[in-house]
């Protein structure tokens, strides 16, 4: 089939790359020019397991070309996936619509044979219903262009796993032709045996900001409990485990620590929040607020617990902050927890020092005060503290006796809960974790 995917940041690169690796001939569309080149180059513009090989294999397969063209897009696609972002309104809690809204102005004039417009995007519920109206509104008589929805679940770090082989696949139609359509687009992964949930728009628009609530709420949880935890001499992790034995709970999603951040749950929960309040019902939702305030305060207590481990004063003090982007395997430093610390300390008068083994080019650009050291051992020299906030596997590695010859003072706060802390401890460390006694 012939495919346009419109937007190719995160999502979007991703889904196009996969497309082709399906079969499908494929034109990625975006405004940014030195996104397209880059990837018509093949070069991936951002860092992500796998899309370099994917976007190789695509471009040699001539199944896969780019253009910054939507009158092109227009007349290539039989299926056009939109893909662009949908961002937090700058002053408000609410969803920015107007790349959506852009992106289907510059298409759908140009449509001028039977297409299917599919929405990626994550979206507040009717945002689909009021694009189906602009497709018909604004595509040429004769275009008989139909509106889809089918929301996307990848994780970034393991984003072309997850659109190979989805656990999931959801479709918001309104008729079987849209429905068929897609099923063809998906055949390959279908084949696999991935459950199918075929809806109306509506619910397949909320079926995302649901589970991305539930997501969040489950991550907010475990961090309360790990507040109890401290106030009690209580063990966190101990906790997620034996909780988490129950399959109706289950154990993932319970890692207590700095919280979540990114782009997507944060702003996601809090537009998820605004779109119910519009439509009279956000008492319904007021609890996704204290998941926003509960995790916010992760960052704060991260900062606390930094303060008090060096004795009450942060001013002049040298923290080594590991980890920028808001997860490992990722360059995305979107609403990073660690960057949101780190720019807290400074704000209190430590010397930060940033250490990310993907993601510090965009730590510089979007951070200039932080200082961003591109070598692990001289990030880690002299430092007061060590603060371990993103879960890269490269700070497991870390001989912790051999960190401790180079620091100041060894003094390590796992803000992830996931270093060895007995292996520090014993190499020397004193080790605070959150939610968690320090090893003894
Ligand atoms: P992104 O910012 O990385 O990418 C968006 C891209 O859209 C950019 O390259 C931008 O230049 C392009 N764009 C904006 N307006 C355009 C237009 N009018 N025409 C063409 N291109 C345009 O964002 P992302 O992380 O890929 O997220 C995109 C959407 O997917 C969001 O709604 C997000 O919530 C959702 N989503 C993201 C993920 C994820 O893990 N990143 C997962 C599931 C869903």
């Amino acid at each position: 089939m012939r495919i346009t995917v419109i937007g190719t940041g995160y999502l979007g690169a991703v889904h196009a790359v996969c497309m082709a690796k399906a079969g499908h001939e494929v034109l990625g569309v975006d405004q940014d020019a030195a996104k397209i080149d880059a990837l018509a180059a093949g070069r991936a513009p951002f860092f992500e397991p796998g899309l370099p090989e994917l976007l190789a294999e695509g471009l040699a397969s001539g199944r896969l070309s780019f253009t910054t063209d939507a009158a092109e897009a227009a007349t290539f696609g039989e299926v056009h996936f939109l893909c662009v972002g949908t961002p937090q309104q700058p002053g408000s809690n609410a969803a920015d619509l107007r790349h959506l809204h852009a992106a289907v102005e510059a298409l759908a004039p140009h449509l001028h044979r039977p297409c299917l417009v599919v929405g990626k995007s994550t979206v507040p519920v009717g945002t689909a219903a009021a694009l189906a109206a602009k497709v018909a509104e604004l595509a040429p008589v004769g275009a008989a262009a139909e509106l889809a929805w089918n929301p996307e679940f990848l994780r970034e770090g393991f984003a072309v796993e997850d659109t190979l082989r989805p656990d999931r696949l959801v479709v918001g139609v309104t008729g079987e032709h849209a429905e068929e359509v897609l099923r063809r687009v998906y055949a390959p992964v279908l084949a696999l045996g991935t459950p199918w949930i075929s809806t109306d728009l509506a619910t397949s628009e909320l079926v995302k900001t649901a589970a991305n609530s539930f997501l969040a709420t489950k991550i907010s949880f475990i961090n309360a409990m790990a507040e109890i935890c401290d106030a009690t001499g209580a063990n966190v992790t101990t906790l997620a485990d034996a909780i988490g034995h129950d399959v109706r709970i289950g154990r993932r999603f319970l890692d207590a620590g700095v919280g979540f951040g990114g782009g997507c749950l944060p702003k996601d929960i809090r537009a998820f929040h605004a779109r119910a309040q519009e439509l009279g019902v956000g008492s319904a939702l007021d609890f996704l607020e204290h998941v926003d305030t509960v995790n916010l305060r992760q960052r704060a207590r991260t900062v606390d617990a930094a303060r008090e481990l060096l004795g009450g004063e942060l001013a002049g003090r040298r923290v080594t902050v590991l980890g920028a982007t808001f997860k490992p395997d990722s360059d995305d430093i979107r609403d990073s927890p660690s960057l949101h610390v780190a720019e807290l300390l400074l704000a209190e008068g430590a010397e930060v020092r940033v250490h990310d083994p993907e993601g510090l080019a965009n730590t510089k650009s979007a951070h200039p005060g932080l200082e961003c050291v591109e070598s692990l051992e001289d990030a880690c020299t002299g430092a007061d503290l060590l603060l371990h906030l993103t879960a890269w596997q490269q700070y497991q590695e870390l001989d912790p006796a051999e960190v401790a010859a180079s620091v100041r003072t060894p003094l390590l706060l796992d803000g992830r809960n996931a270093l060895d802390a007995g292996r520090w401890a014993a190499a020397g460390w004193t080790v605070r974790l959150l939610g968690k006694p320090a090893p003894a």
